[in-house]
């Protein structure tokens, strides 16, 4: 049976194997570990890519919007409106700095609605935390008018969505700052954990800056409380090395979406994201290719017993769904699509690694369970 799981994490290693080991050959000779050139030159690639006037690698991206929000002043009393369809990542990060996550509905694109934000927005808030979600930016037209018309701080949380564009604008900087991950499977993935900050504004920049390494200031004095949150030298290097080859990565997971676009889009009983050029204003990346399907935990089932990896996000459960912890805002939910798309949603198999056939392979399983005619030609 051909077997294609959802995630190939040896392959981020051995698709470039000797390229990688030269790195590290030449990184660890050198003893250069923390703070060194490779993380540098890394910053000015990434904030040029992007084209933001500050970068910062720190730890992973959770700490990213730790230091992010701290740097824009967010703390106790803040409430900040964020989407239920999150990792538990951006509300964490919310709490940490003693500020409350208050959560917005979904629209049709499983990212968090312009419309339901201006109807939070009307309780009273500090501040918009968008997750530019599966590798797609949010409606930021919306987003940022109603940020504007109630006097809303933006930031963004853009772990899977590195690259990815609105009307021509990269994720990440829309937003006061922008945060990236580089968990292995996310976009650009390292060898563990990473992430990144982007901004354009020079107090959170300066800021973050000596957050991330104990409050240091450049001249080495202490200027405020810090932690450390360095993102390594060695990881910087392997990321410098892949950022350069990230746009053909990106340009393979497009085709992979429009495969699966093509040979699925007549099946009545699952609705796909929207298709990589389905819209001008949108440039997606594909980061996680997320539908809602009828029967879908059948669906995972038989998936799985073809030898096909799935993941449902999240573990399946929205973050306002957690019973654990203390939403103090339970009250206000208004999150029927939220609470309906969980029910529904399931990840496909979506990365570079994957062959046109292993694909078309997937997507005639999906017709079969449904009971539609496979298309035979071949990609
Ligand atoms: C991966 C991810 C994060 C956290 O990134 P880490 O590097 O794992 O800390 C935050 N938000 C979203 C939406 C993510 O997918």
């Amino acid at each position: 049976m051909k077997s294609v799981p959802f995630f190939n994490y040896p392959d981020l290693y051995s698709k470039d194997r000797e390229n990688f080991q030269k790195i590290f050959d030449d990184v660890c000779s050198r003893g250069a570990f923390i703070l060194q050139k490779e993380l540098s030159d890394f910053e000015s690639e990434l904030k040029s890519y992007v084209g933001a006037s500050y970068a910062y690698g720190v730890s992973d991206g959770t700490n990213a919007m730790i230091l992010g929000l701290k740097a824009a002043g967010i703390g106790d009393g803040d409430k900040i409106i964020m989407s239920s369809h999150t990792y538990i990542a951006t509300a964490a990060a919310v709490k940490l700095v003693g500020a409350t996550p208050v959560f917005a509905d979904i629209g049709h694109d499983n990212l968090i609605c312009a419309k339901s934000v201006e109807k939070m927005s009307e309780k009273g808030a500090t501040a918009v935390m968008v997750t530019q979600l599966n590798g797609r930016c949010c409606d930021m037209d919306g987003i940022q008018a109603v940020c504007h018309k109630y006097g809303l701080t933006l930031f963004e949380d853009s772990a899977q969505a590195l690259g990815a564009k609105f009307k021509g604008r990269a994720a990440g900087t829309f937003g006061a700052f922008g945060t990236y991950s580089f968990y292995p499977a996310k976009i650009l993935g390292c060898f563990g954990d990473g992430g990144a900050l982007i901004t354009d504004e020079k107090k959170i920049a300066n800021d973050v800056a000596m957050r991330r390494d104990h409050g240091r200031t450049e001249s080495g004095e202490i200027g405020l409380w810090g932690t450390n949150s360095r993102l390594d030298n060695l990881q910087a290097a392997f990321l410098l090395f892949k950022l350069k080859k990230l746009d053909l990565s990106i340009k393979r997971r497009r085709e992979i979406a429009a495969i699966y676009d093509r040979r699925l889009k007549d099946i009545s009983e699952i609705i796909l994201p929207p298709g990589p050029n389905d819209d001008d204003h949108h440039f997606d990346v594909f980061q996680n290719y997320e539908i809602a399907a009828n029967d879908r935990d059948k669906l995972k089932s038989f998936l799985h017993s073809k030898g096909v990896g799935t993941l449902i996000q999240w573990g399946g459960k929205a973050v306002h769904q957690l019973k654990n912890l203390d939403f103090e805002c339970s009250e206000s939910f208004e999150l029927e699509r939220t609470e309906i798309f969980f029910t529904k949603c399931i990840m496909l198999p979506m990365n570079e690694t994957l062959t046109d056939h292993e694909v078309c392979y997937i997507s005639n399983l999906i017709c079969l369970f449904y009971g539609y005619k496979p298309e035979v030609a071949h990609e």
